[in-house]
This record gives structure tokens, sequence and C-alpha cells, in this order.
């Protein structure tokens, strides 16, 4: 039997109407499995879930559950957390269900539902590696043993199944945890905040999908107590854990990425429930300074390898990026949230596209089951790999917190897709897709036909009573844009309205330009790079004559970029002599020999063997 999703079947969906834009659910919204972003959801379907579901078998994450309850006699394997492994995965098939209606891992729930129940505790305790390794540790470390960071991938995951297919088994494990959660840390008790972040967007979550309020208090009390030194910070320091000053005078993004984003996440969904204006004042800067400071040309963040950390203001290092997936996954949630929050979804709706295309498309292989943990946007030819910036692919990682995570964004993918407002259907990311419109809004099916961001040529028809207001996100390097041949300005909030009867074209501009990097990003001054629509440039070493190295090139920007085949870029560039010392004297021109460059979108580097690599390209 094939499962029927509900109209709730989304992420994040406010329950206080303070937002002006509605989510559309997933089953409303239907990628075309000939477009970019619905193959890669196929691909997601075929390929990477079921990866997933194996690779918690073969890691140890199920047996890690089986042994709590005498069902396995293996030692416990993997980092504290590997719980949250299997939380995301049955998070992406939650959402590849209410995508598909698929039943294909409805015996697999099953089983694995029933794991877990048989290792909660009455107490609504589950978690194991305290209950399996250190049950002394049970709430008594918790700037470390993100036993709340687990509870809030259950939480998810049971949310996402409850909406998806109806289905509460998992839901009346995760409310156990959370009660449990309540009663020990929720307001007039005990004080604890867990050391990494993500228990916050989750009890939000559970609120507005069950209505009981304690679960949004207990996430305002989170939120509150961060930043109090309640954790005990060690010798990483407080700002690692986002406990270096209370949340609403946090202006700057620092400490580990991931954790500040996901924090991120749940502070602004707070906001959307409660309306408390300080958080949203408090998220728009932290947004400016991750965004406008802080941001890899490609949606990725955290510029060192050390403590997984943001770096500061315009320390952008390519080659020593780390970029962790799960960073720009957390960004991806966040920047979705503040899309709600802010009412101006312009700046919003540009970054989770740029973060798509890019960081999050590099990050899995052609195949759909060898990722990426790190992301640098520089590969040299002999860089040494370490195990979480390695030179190819992995199909797995000891900490394997990004594979899940990636598929169960991309399973959810399509509900960032649109928007509706009172008054009109709001087209935020650009892919083929059939896309139902609400009933205050006529109603019937916009299909979209479209191959971007290959082509910048997006069809729409809509066949109706009435007229479809639309609102076509005009992306700000679309210097050119021509709607049924004529020439089109987006209104002063980037969006081109449309009262579609009919069919209508939209033309998005896909000429190819040079991108540089502002002045003070030291590590990307005298280089540019390539981009073309949504999508970052690279030039792999593969490409290039065996005589020629990557990292001998000099560009010059007044050289043509042609668009070729398979979305690939055209150009020249300069091959200086290897030979140079490494001090000289300035003013000699090195330049020696010219040789034609072609340049890949980064989303697809990696996907013929190890090969150096680099997105910036030195002009001098
Ligand atoms: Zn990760």
């Amino acid at each position: 039997m094939t499962h029927l999703a509900t109209e709730r079947a989304a992420p994040a969906l406010p329950r206080a109407a303070r937002s002006p834009h509605q989510p559309l659910a997933i089953p409303a919204v239907r990628l075309g499995e000939g477009g970019v972003l619905g193959g890669w959801q196929r691909r997601n379907a075929e390929a990477t879930i079921g990866h997933c579901v194996a690779q918690l078998e073969s890691s140890g994450v199920l047996d890690n559950f089986r042994r709590v309850v005498g069902e396995s006699g293996a030692p416990y394997r993997g980092f504290v957390f590997a719980d949250s492994d299997l939380y995301k995965t049955i998070e992406a098939v939650a959402w590849e269900i209410a995508r598909s209606g698929t039943d294909r891992w409805d015996a697999w729930l099953d089983d694995v539902i029933g794991l877990v129940a048989r290792v909660q505790e009455p107490s609504g305790y589950v978690m194991t590696w305290i209950q399996g390794v250190h049950p002394e540790k049970r709430f008594a470390e918790l700037h470390w043993t993100h036993e709340m960071y687990v509870a809030g991938h259950l939480i998810q995951a049971a949310v996402a199944l409850d909406r998806a297919a109806g289905r509460d088994d998992l839901l009346r494990i995760a409310t156990a945890f959370a009660d449990l959660l309540d009663r020990r840390f929720g307001p007039g008790r005990e004080e604890g905040v867990c050391g990494h972040p993500e228990i916050e967007t989750a009890l939000v979550e559970l609120y507005r999908h069950t209505g009981v309020e304690r679960y949004l208090a207990l996430a305002q009390r989170m939120v509150d107590l961060r930043g109090r030194g309640l954790l005990k910070v060690g010798n990483l320091g407080a700002t690692y854990f986002q406990d270096h000053a209370p949340v609403r005078q946090a202006r700057d993004a620092v400490g580990h990425a991931v954790r500040q984003l996901y924090l991120n996440a749940g502070v602004t969904d707070v906001h959307l429930e409660t309306g408390e204006p300080a958080l949203l004042e408090a998220m728009q800067a932290q947004w400016d300074s991750a965004h406008h400071r802080k941001m890899y040309l490609t949606g990725a963040f955290g510029s060192r390898h050390r403590d997984e950390a943001f770096g500061d203001d315009y320390e952008l290092p390519s080659d020593r990026a780390y970029a962790e997936t799960c960073a720009t996954i957390a960004d991806v949630h966040w920047s979705w949230r503040m899309l709600l929050a802010t009412g101006e979804p312009a700046a919003y709706a540009e970054t989770i596209e740029r973060e798509l295309h890019n960081a999050l498309a590099a990050a899995v292989g052609d195949d759909g089951t060898t990722f990426f943990y790190a992301n640098p946007l520089q590969l040299r030819p002999d860089r040494f790999s370490e195990e979480n910036a390695p030179r190819e692919r992995r199909a797995w990682y000891s900490c394997a917190c990004c594979p899940p995570n990636l598929a169960r964004l991309l399973a959810q993918v399509s509900a960032y897709v649109a928007t509706s407002t009172d008054d009109e259907l709001v087209l935020h990311l650009y892919a083929d897709a059939e896309i139902d419109v609400p009933a205050h809004l006529g109603g019937g099916v916009l299909r979209v036909e479209t191959s971007y961001p290959d082509d910048g040529a997006v069809r729409l028809r809509h066949d109706g009573d009435r007229p479809l207001r639309l609102a076509l996100r005009v992306p700000s390097w679309s210097s050119r844009t021509v709607l049924d041949g004529a020439p089109a300005e987006a209104d002063a909030d980037g969006y081109l309205r449309v009262d579609l009867a009919g069919a209508a074209t939209l033309e998005l501009d896909l000429a190819p330009r040079w991108t540089r990097a502002h002045h003070r990003a030291d590590a990307l001054r005298g280089a540019r790079a390539i981009e073309v629509g949504p999508r970052v440039y690279c030039v792999e070493q593969v490409d290039l004559p065996d005589d020629v190295a990557l990292d001998d090139l000099v560009v010059d920007e007044r050289a043509p970029l042609v668009r070729a085949d398979g979305a690939t870029v055209r150009t020249t560039a300069a091959v200086r002599p290897r030979a140079d010392a490494l001090y000289g004297p300035t003013e000699q021109d090195l330049s020696a020999g010219e040789v034609a460059v072609v340049a890949i979108p980064f989303a697809r580097w990696g996907n013929r063997g190890s090969s150096a690599m680099r997105v910036w390209l030195p002009v001098v």
C-alpha cells in the first residue's frame, strides 16, 4: 500500500500566522525527474537513502541499539552521537514517503522503530551511548554527551514521519523523551543546555506538530539559557559552543560552524512562534556576519579545520577550507526560516539556491553513494589527505553526520521551491516541476518546464478560471531578464510579478561571468572565479594537457568566457614557468605560453578520479 501524505507534509510549518509566506507541502511540489533538482532527488531516493540504510548496519549504529537490550554482543561503535545517523535516515525516508508515497521502507521502519521502542526506558530516555557505555554520565556532561542533540534528531524524524505518512509510533517515542527533558530541564527546574544545538529547532517543530506549548517553552528556555556559562567549556572555550554571550547579544557567527547555524535555525523558529523582535534582530546581525563576511563563494562555512570553526571576517582560504557539508545544510534550514520570518525572501532564497547548486551538489558524487565531509575550493596536486578532508569522496565516515543529513535535505528540497501569500504564488527556486496552486489563489496546477540551471529558460503554464498572480525571483546576477521576449524588471523586492493566464516564458541571464572577492579577503586577492547563473565553476587538472599544471595557470578577466557543451565554459589562460623562483623581484613578466581552459561546475568536480582542482584562478 502506498502512503498518502497530508497537506502538512513539510518541514518548518509555523503555527503562528506571523509570516506572509506559507510553505507548500512536499506532495504539492512535484519535481520533474528530468530536471536538475528533480534528478538529484530521484538519485537520492534510488541510491543515497538505501546506501545510508545499509551503512547503519555495517557501521554498527543499529548494533549499538541492539546491545542495550541484549540483542547483540558487539562493542559500541562510533561517536557518542551515532544514534543520530539512524534518526536522520528515518527522516530522509519520511520525506521520501511524502514525495513519492513509496512503501519500500515500511518493513525497515517497523524494524528500526520497534528496536528504538525496546531500547527506550519507561522514563522516556533513549540514547545508546549513555545507556550502554556510560550510564553514570546521564545528563551529567551536557557539554559533550550530545544527549539533547540526539533527542532533537529523534524528534525531527518523528514529526516528519507523522506528517508524511500519518505514522505516529516514532512520535510517541520522541514525545516521551521530550517530556522527560521538560520534567528535568523545563521552566523552573534544573538549568541545562546541550553542547551541540539542535534540540531548539526540533522542540519548536514538536510544538508546531502537537500544539503542546510546553515544548515551545522548553525551546525558548534553551535559547534563553545559552551564553550564561552553564556549559563546562574546557580548553575549547565558550565560543566553540556559542556559550560566550547571550543569544540576543551575540552578533557574530563564531565557533563551531554547524553548532552556530543549527542554533540560529532554532532561535529563528522560536521567533517565528513568539514574535520577539530582539531574537530576529540578533538573527539578522548573525545572518549578515555569516553570509556577508564569512561565507565561501560556494555557500560553504567554516574556514578552519581546528575546532571546525568559522574564521575571522574575510578569512576564507580555499585550500584549507573546512566547509563541512552539515554547515551548509544547517544554513539552508536557517535561511529558509529567515525567509519566512522577515517576509523579504530574495536574499535568503538566492543563498539557498547557491548552497544547493554548489557546496551541497559537490558533496555527493554522481553515484549518489560517495560523499565529501569537507568541501574545499582548491585541491592541491600534492595535498595531504586527512579523514574528514579526503582527496576523493568516501562511502562513509567514522563521524557520519553528513551523508544522512544530505539524504534528508534532498528528500525535503521540494518544500523550498515556492511559498504562497494571501494573493500570490512565489517562486523562489527554479526547477522543472508541477506545483499545485492553493485554492485561495484559484487552484489548478502550475507547470514549470526548465533545465535550469543548465539553461536559463523557464516555461510557465497555468490554465484556470482566472489569472494566477505569480512572483518570480530574479537573481541578483541576472543582468538581462526577459519575459515573453521583452526585457523585464523585478520589483524592489527582487521579484517579478506576472498575472499568468496560459503560458509565459522567463529567461534568466546565464552569460558566464568573472567574479572577484572583497579586498579584505587576503586568500582570494588577485584571483577571479567563473560563475554561470547560480553555479560556481572550477578547473580540474584532468581537463588540462599533461604538460600544463593547474597551479601554473594565470587568467585575464578580459579573456572571453564561452559556454560550451555539457554546461562547461571555455576560456584561455597563460602558463607560468614552474621553474620560477619562490621569491624574486617585482615587475617581471613571467607569463609563458597560452592554453585553452575548460571550466566545469564546482558541483561536478571530483567525479573523474583524484585531480587537482581550483575555483579561484590567479590573475597576476
Ligand atoms: Zn557533517
